[in-house]
């Protein structure tokens, strides 16, 4: 598994599916959606983040000692 840098994250280009890709906008549309620009084809496009540490599921560890 690849380590991310906190806080970036690489999405790819709905278009060109290239990973030349780069957040314009914290937010778009939506709350929940961000802003990417394409530097491949020079598109914006808006992804979804999936940032959000209240979606994070915390899987249950048995209590060992
Ligand atoms: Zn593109």
């Amino acid at each position: 598994m690849g380590v991310w840098e906190s806080g970036s994250k690489q999405v790819a280009c709905p278009f060109c599916d290239s990973s030349e890709t780069e957040m314009i906008a914290l937010f778009g549309q939506q709350m929940m959606t961000s802003q990417y620009y394409c530097r491949n084809c020079r598109s914006v496009f808006e992804a979804v983040k999936w940032d959000d540490p209240k979606a994070k599921v915390e899987s249950e560890k048995p209590k060992d000692g």
